[in-house]
């Protein structure tokens, strides 16, 4: 399959730098879907459009089993400072996650996969906004699920571009492979008055000091130290002046969970940390937004993975991975079938480049092994062999 991939790998470099020169944010991705169906509607896809938005669903056979695999195709809202002959035209915008290569290689996948005779079904779901969610604070993958993506679905696989991993390497492990993720958002009330006076006053920076010492202890006295963790201030805004004690500040943050039990504890102690504020002579609001779930990688999905990168790349090139509570809405996939995400080693060798930077890049050699390790993937999945 990998010599297959790679008799088509100037095809591969050819999508990837396409839709690198035009980039497009979550929820804008009409440039890029239209390239999507073009191509694969020229391959033989049934394409279904306008999924969870700029979405869109391709695919192959029929019948079950079926297969999804998933490619997200949203960029950042990052200025790119490389100078190479494929550098983004658009201002401020970059595909600075890989996802310009995720969405190639699973054109790659319909590329291989439309010459096989498939015993089932082959679902490609090219997946918008990945990193942000709408205005309602939803992203991608759970708007693609609403619209149907999942149904009918026995396995879902993806992948991720890695940095820091050379190329013909992959990375996959069962179990939490990313954080579940929420956002917090808060006020406290104090009374503002002369600073020269706090007595008078109820001081809303006296009581956002306990408060952040309460949230920061959350992680070390009051949740285990066998289930991870994280509970981050992200904004932390108040005052006008240096002699005036303001009425109020703003928080907000983040936390992070792998389990849902873990989850219900940190919401109730992130409250109590607030509660302090009462105690103190103020008040205070508080309002969570719901994120994405963790991400699970099911362990069926995982051998599978783990089985088709060793007979392509050797068994020594298929390792573990590190543990990260970062946050990805293919958890929302996984939730629903069996899945799994492996990282795809893209490491440019002495020139490491990481995500979300303006410097970011890849060593596009490695877009061949990706669009082979998820095709044969889909074809040992679809023959049975799990
Ligand atoms: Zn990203
Ligand atoms: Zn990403």
């Amino acid at each position: 399959m990998l010599d297959i991939a790679r008799s088509i790998e100037e095809n591969l470099v050819a999508w990837r730098r396409d839709f690198h020169m035009h980039p497009e944010l979550g929820f804008h991705e009409t440039r890029t879907s239209e390239r999507v169906i073009e191509i694969a509607k020229s391959f033989g896809c049934r394409i279904r459009a306008g999924v969870g938005r700029t979405g869109v669903l391709a695919e192959l056979g029929k019948g079950s089993p079926l297969i999804a695999l998933r490619a997200d195709m949203d960029a950042l809202p990052l200025q790119e400072a490389n100078q190479v002959n494929y550098v983004s035209q658009n201002t401020g915008v970059m595909h600075a996650c890989g996802h310009d290569g995720h969405t190639a290689m699973l054109l790659g996948v319909v590329a291989l996969l439309s010459k096989e005779i498939l015993p089932g079904t082959v679902r490609l779901i090219f997946q918008p906004s990945e990193e942000v969610g709408d205005l309602e604070g939803v992203s991608g993958a759970p708007r693609m699920i609403a619209d149907g993506a999942m149904q009918g679905v026995d396995m879902v696989i993806a992948l991720h571009v890695d940095s820091s991993t050379p190329v013909g390497d992959i990375r996959v492990e069962s179990g939490p492979a990313s954080g579940g993720v929420d956002s917090w958002f808060a006020t406290i009330e104090g009374k503002g008055g002369h600073a020269a006076k706090p007595h008078e006053t109820v001081d809303p920076f006296y009581i956002s000091a306990h408060i952040i010492m309460a949230l920061y202890s959350i992680f070390s006295r009051r949740v285990s130290a066998f289930d991870p963790g994280v509970v981050s201030i992200g904004s932390l805004n108040g005052g006008f002046t240096q002699n005036v004690i303001p009425d109020r500040v703003e928080m907000t943050g983040t936390l992070r969970y792998t389990e849902a039990r873990v989850r219900e504890q940190i919401h109730s102690e992130i409250v109590r940390a607030f509660e302090l504020a009462r105690t103190l002579g103020g008040d205070y609001e508080l309002r969570f937004e719901t994120g994405t779930p963790p991400m699970q990688n099911h362990p069926e999905a995982v051998n599978l993975i783990r089985r088709v990168g060793g007979n392509i790349l050797g068994n020594e090139h298929v390792l573990g991975m590190e543990k990260d509570l970062g946050a990805e809405d293919f958890g929302c996939f996984s939730e629903i079938a069996p899945g799994a995400m492996f990282l795809l080693g893209t490491r440019i060798e002495g020139d490491e480049r990481v995500g979300h930077n303006p410097y970011f890049d890849i060593d596009e050699r490695a877009l061949p092994i990706g669009s082979a390790i998820m095709a044969e993937c889909a074809l040992q999945f679809l023959r049975g062999k799990v």
